[in-house]
């Protein structure tokens, strides 16, 4: 087996292509597998935030620079909540002091993960197969058969394999034993329109919670080129409770929502309506096992309040790789005992503001107690920076969870 062969990794989306790129960093050897072509598609709202610049600066901190930019970079500065009664209440974004932008921004996935994968390819430590589909992985006494699929069939044996495949993983189904649970899984359906009106002018993400889709969102997210990314997502078991047809709701709310219909008087769809799935950090998973890790969503860590997927990818993936340099000191111990370090990593980084978005995602269910902070928030500023400063600190998120938060909302701080 060659160096490279011992760590592989299926899946270049965000999660993978962060752990080839940190394990390159650490100056270790893998095999990267994507069934696509390089620049492709990928179904999402596109809106991308600091969680995700943290971990590109720790791999090298000149790409946020670089990423900025690019024609395709929109800076946003900010996020409009539309509560159920239509009243908005709007939060800046903070700054990125180094380079005087705000720590949020919307890129096409098209765009982003093929910045990401010229990276990748860039680096000589990083074998990677591209337009190669993983089709088989099995067990074998001491390693891992894998069957891939490309310009032609490649059999290949592998220390240790990283899912890194997405909400449909096959390493999640075949070594996590990965079921869908609807109360844990949202589907989301996006679209590209151009001429919107009312856009805000510092391209603010809007998030509109529309009574008959609670406790998901209408979403518009700004991007370059007077278009937007417009979507829905909703958890799967109100999807079949109310038996919402996803597409026909989109359209439903641009053509009769009052405060968007007038919106979209003049818009044009690019494209067609697509969907895809979002499986739900609300349920932590175990993530690790013998000779095999899951990422991203194929480790469902999507958060269930925002839909925020990126950054969490990201983030098992840095930590995957640094769990992988101690297998690799351990003399190349990938038994489930040493790799179960990753899972104690992604609960310290990550449960507590899963654990604070689930609780917000129920609470969302309720259109009064939502209306009634925004209608606070836009009375007072001391809670609107309160509500700002929850967006960036967890500890500060966990206030929602104490109801002496909303006593003191109620006695107006
Ligand atoms: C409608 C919608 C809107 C969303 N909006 C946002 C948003 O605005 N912001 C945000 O942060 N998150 C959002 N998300 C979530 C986000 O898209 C995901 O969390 C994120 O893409 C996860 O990254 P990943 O690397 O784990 O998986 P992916 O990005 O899905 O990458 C998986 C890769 O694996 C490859 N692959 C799959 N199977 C195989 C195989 N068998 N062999 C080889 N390669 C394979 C695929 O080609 C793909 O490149 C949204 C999701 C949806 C569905």
């Amino acid at each position: 087996m060659n160096e490279h062969e011992k760590i592989t990794i299926i899946g270049a989306g965000p999660a993978g292509a962060t752990t080839a790129l940190t394990l390159a960093k650490l100056g270790i050897p893998c095999t990267l597998f994507d069934k696509a072509i390089f620049p492709r598609d990928k179904i999402c709202g596109d809106a991308i935030s600091g969680k995700v610049l943290e971990v590109i600066r720790k791999i090298n901190p000149e790409w946020i620079t670089e990423l900025y930019a690019q024609p395709y970079t929109l800076s946003t500065w900010g996020i409009s909540f539309i509560a159920p009664n239509k009243q908005r209440v709007d939060l800046p974004f903070q700054k990125e002091i180094n380079i005087q932008k705000p720590v949020g921004f919307v890129i096409r996935r098209k765009d982003f993960d093929n910045f990401l994968v010229e990276k990748v390819k860039k680096e000589p430590l990083v074998h990677f197969y591209e337009g190669t589909e993983v089709k088989i992985a099995r067990y074998r006494p001491d390693s891992i058969m894998i069957e891939a699929e490309g310009k032609e069939k490649l059999v290949y044996y592998t220390k240790v394999i990283l899912g890194a495949d997405g909400a449909n993983s096959i390493i999640a189904s075949r070594f996590g034993k990965y079921k869908l649970e609807p109360k844990h899984h949202s589907a989301g359906i996006r679209a590209y329109f151009t001429g919107i009106t009312d856009i805000h002018a510092q391209n603010y993400i809007e998030l509109h919670y529309i009574k008959s889709l609670l406790p998901g969102y209408f979403w518009i997210f700004p991007l370059t080129e007077n278009s937007a990314n417009v979507g829905i997502g909703m958890r799967s078991d109100h999807i079949s409770k109310k038996r919402v047809n996803l597409r026909q709701e989109v359209l439903r709310c641009i053509e009769n929502e009052p405060y968007l219909k007038e919106r979209f008087k003049n818009a044009s769809l690019v494209g067609s309506i697509t969907g895809w799935n979002l499986p739900l950090g609300s349920k932590l998973r175990k993530l690790s096992g013998h000779r095999y890790l899951l990422l991203g969503d194929a480790g469902a860590l999507i958060d269930p309040f925002t839909g925020e997927g990126i950054g969490n990818a990201m983030y098992s993936g840095y930590i995957a790789a640094l769990t992988l340099q101690q297998c690799i000191e351990k003399k190349l111990d990938f038994s489930d005992e040493v790799l179960f370090a990753y899972d104690k990593a992604i609960i310290q980084r990550l449960k507590d503001e899963l654990d604070v978005s689930t609780t917000l995602q129920r609470l969302v269910q309720y259109p009064w107690l939502f209306n009634w902070i925004v209608k606070k928030a836009n009375c007072s500023k001391s809670l609107k920076e309160t509500l700002v400063c929850m967006f960036e600190d967890v500890d500060m998120r966990n206030r929602f969870k104490n109801p002496l938060f909303y006593l003191k909302i109620l006695l107006n701080r």
